[in-house]
């Protein structure tokens, strides 16, 4: 399939020639064409699919099951969101099989599946 992208686009309100741009939504990386005349912008086809998942995901409230195993509690992941994070991760790297996990705030524990932490909002 070719990609649209590759081929020069002109806007079609001013009929500049577009540039390609990266747009950051919620973390995610949109590959995009602006026009430096108005500003529109075009977003990539299968990089806003792939946001629209994400956010399907994102707005999805999972209820798993506290079982415990020995002296600690187990809960399991759901199977979409491993998928997504492996499908997500392997865009920039491998993912790192181990999950960070941290006490945010009382009644809060947040799982991260990537390294730097730093940037959750
Ligand atoms: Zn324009």
């Amino acid at each position: 399939m070719e990609d649209m992208f590759e081929n020069e686009i002109l806007c079609n309100k001013c009929g500049k020639k577009t540039e390609k741009v990266t747009i950051l939504k919620d973390g995610f990386k949109v590959r995009a064409l602006e026009c430096p005349g108005c500003g529109k912008k075009w977003l990539h086809p299968l990089d806003l699919k792939e946001y629209q998942d994400f956010i399907t995901l994102k707005n999805r409230d999972f209820q798993v099951k506290l079982r415990m195993v020995g002296n600690s509690f187990s809960v399991t992941i759901p199977r979409e969101i491993i998928e997504f994070e492996e499908k997500f991760r392997q865009i920039e790297k491998e993912m790192d099989k181990m999950i960070h996990m941290s006490l945010q705030e009382p009644g809060k524990l947040t799982l991260f599946f990537k390294k730097d932490r730093g940037k959750e909002k």
